[in-house]
């Protein structure tokens, strides 16, 4: 259970990831607006719970999927800043050791440490999301 990135990096990615989710909402509100969508706009970025996926799954059905990306990512975001509120941030999800700064630098939202990330994509090959 060995946290390697100290308070003042988690204040670093905790404004990065509220910077680049506030991008992405700014950049799902624009696409949405003028479409037939728009009233999905209230939606996205709501309550971060059970709500998200059928959100996400609603969009993926509708076609939009370059927004659905988005709000994915978002999604990501939120737990990633969640996992600092709770001081799991930086932590392997699936291992529980210590994720190296620069591969949460490079991808802040990150869940795994290399090793377990890799052996992921190789269980889940083609599922879900690119790999990191
Ligand atoms: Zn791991």
């Amino acid at each position: 259970m060995a946290t390697i990135i100290t308070d003042e990096q988690l204040a670093e990615f905790r404004l990065k990831l509220r910077e680049r989710r506030t991008d992405c909402m700014r950049e799902i509100r624009h696409k949405l607006r003028g479409t037939e969508h728009e009233r999905y706009i209230d939606l996205v970025g709501s309550a971060h719970d059970v709500a998200d996926e059928s959100v996400a799954d609603l969009l993926a059905d509708l076609g939009i999927l370059e927004i659905d990306r988005m709000v994915r990512e978002v999604n990501d975001i939120e737990a990633a800043l969640l996992r600092i509120a709770h001081r799991t941030y930086g932590v392997c999800i699936d291992c529980g050791d210590g994720i190296a700064y620069p591969r949460l630098a490079a991808y802040p939202t990150v869940k795994r440490c290399q090793p377990c990330q890799m052996r992921y994509e190789r269980t889940h090959a083609g599922v879900g999301q690119a790999s990191m």
